[in-house]
């Protein structure tokens, strides 16, 4: 039960493509621009139409004949994606949700929000910030994600080591399946648990299963304050023992992110301060709550740091300093993409107890397979970025043979081979690495059981 090959989708054809122009009108249909045919990840796939409808039964619509017809349909949202998930692999349809009934609604009694899946997910944040309320998800690519697309990735954060990653705020869902009909998952209420889980089903299943049409997100009070510090180490490993102290001590801070020194280079021009010296790695830990609370617990985070043996302190108090020193970190991965011929962004997440071990064999892997690796990421809950890359195009066998030998090593340790960016077309052929023919089959399935004619997202996750 394959997903179908090339051949078994049919061409957008003339006469399609009138009908689609039917369906959505002359204004919902785009020029295939560069930028729909690529996400942040390297991969390129060119689709035969894009379309941006501006209503749901549109979108059933299309769905109802790409059925009829057999043609592939990819949602997309704001093309922010790592592993080329919103990339038409198998051509036909490309369906932006990005001008779907923009509804961007913050209820302050329910503490909830109703959005649609084009709200970009930094706006969602600002509107609720204005009612006092928090959306904790945050993305780094935040300003260009969108919270439908954030939701298919089941996208995770800074914050998420204190919050949870988005699934946690999904309360409920409004998807059109692949055949065409719109169903309603969840609640809108904080607890619910009629019937097996949809919600969560659909959350993190990349758009292969439905597409997301309205989303209700749960919403918490804004924390009062927030306070943040910068810890300086000499190495990598070490910073990364400092991770598991502070959390080992008793904190649990809103962000610990770090970025190696490799990352430091490439933004050292936004930092709102000079990069100290012999610094292998900086830490970023941020607390939040009342303000007495912050300002008490960032000492005692200061002080684990320097027993863990940061040799500088740094602070980012103020808003403007906070501000640049995160769009400092939310950069990182973009200027790593522009610097190299080859780019492959991986996202493994190990046991906190791993996360040192990791670190400290990426040399030998660098050495051995002729790469540059730039890691960084979410190091309070082990998610670490390793930013795969090769200076010239012909090395992609060995890169890819690198990727391979460092995905086993993760998964000796426990780990995932993806903590949030998702398989999409890029990973799909490392899946069988972690998950047994039996989960495969089974998922498989179920994807059966959504889309008999495989024309939703094809040829993405399963190998
Ligand atoms: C600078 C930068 C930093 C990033 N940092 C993070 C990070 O910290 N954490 C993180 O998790 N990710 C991060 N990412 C990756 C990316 O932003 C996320 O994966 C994000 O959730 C993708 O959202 P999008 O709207 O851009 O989706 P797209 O890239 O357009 O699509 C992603 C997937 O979602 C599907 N999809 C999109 N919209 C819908 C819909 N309405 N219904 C059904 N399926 C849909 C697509 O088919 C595709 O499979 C980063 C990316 C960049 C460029």
């Amino acid at each position: 039960m394959d997903q179908k090959t090339n051949t078994q989708y049919n061409p957008v054809t003339a006469d399609i493509r009138r009908q689609v122009g039917q369906i959505v009108g002359a204004a919902g249909i785009l020029e295939i621009t560069e930028a729909y045919q690529q996400d942040a990840s390297k991969l390129r796939y060119q689709p035969e139409m894009v379309v941006a409808p501006q209503h749901v039964h549109q979108v059933q619509a299309l769905m109802r004949l790409a059925n009829q017809h057999r043609f592939a349909v990819t949602p997309r949202g704001g093309g922010s994606g790592l592993a080329g998930g919103c990339l038409a692999v198998h051509g036909g349809v490309v369906l932006s949700l990005r001008n779907l009934e923009p509804i961007c609604r913050i209820d302050s009694v329910n503490l909830i929000a109703e959005v649609t899946p084009g709200i970009i997910t930094a706006d969602l944040k600002a509107a609720a910030c204005a009612q006092g309320l928090h959306y904790p998800p945050d993305p780094a690519g935040m300003e260009l994600s969108t919270i439908g697309g954030n939701a298919a990735t089941n996208a995770g954060g800074p914050a998420c080591l204190k919050y949870g990653t988005t699934k946690d705020y999904v309360l409920g869902l409004e998807s059109v399946l692949p055949t065409g009909e719109l169903i309603k998952t969840g609640t809108r209420t904080r607890k619910g648990v009629v019937g097996y889980d949809m919600t969560q089903l659909l959350v993190g299943s990349e758009g292969t299963l439905g597409i997301l049409t309205k989303l209700f997100l749960k919403l918490i009070p804004l924390p009062p304050a927030v306070a943040g510090l910068i810890a300086a180490f000499e190495n990598l490993p070490q910073a990364m023992r400092a991770v598991t102290a502070i959390m080992g001590n008793g904190h649990l801070p809103s962000a610990i992110e770090f970025m190696d020194v490799k990352c430091l280079d490439l933004v050292q021009d936004l930092l709102p301060f000079p990069l100290p010296q012999h610094c292998a790695c900086l830490l970023i830990v941020e607390t939040d709550g009342g303000p007495d609370q912050v300002r008490t617990e960032i000492k005692s985070i200061a002080d684990v740091c320097t027993r863990s043996g940061a040799h500088q302190l740094l602070t980012a108090d103020s808003e403007p300093e906070r501000d640049k020193l995160w769009k400092a970190r939310r950069e990182v991965s973009l200027r790593i993409h522009d610097s190299a011929a080859i780019y492959v962004s991986e996202d493994v997440t190990v046991p906190l107890g791993a996360i040192a071990d990791l670190v400290s064999v990426l040399p030998a892997f660098e050495q051995e397979y002729n790469l540059r690796i730039y890691a960084f990421g979410h190091a309070g809950d082990g998610n670490i970025h390793l930013n795969i890359t090769a200076s010239d195009c012909h090395q992609m066998e060995q890169v890819e043979q690198g990727i391979a030998a460092i995905l086993r090593k993760v998964l000796q340790m426990q780990g995932t081979i993806s903590g949030e960016h998702g398989i999409g077309a890029a990973k799909k052929r490392y899946l069988p690495m972690e998950l047994s023919p039996a989960s495969i089959r089974l998922q498989k399935g179920i994807k059966q059981l959504f889309d008999p004619n495989g024309i939703l997202n094809p040829g993405k996750i399963f190998p």
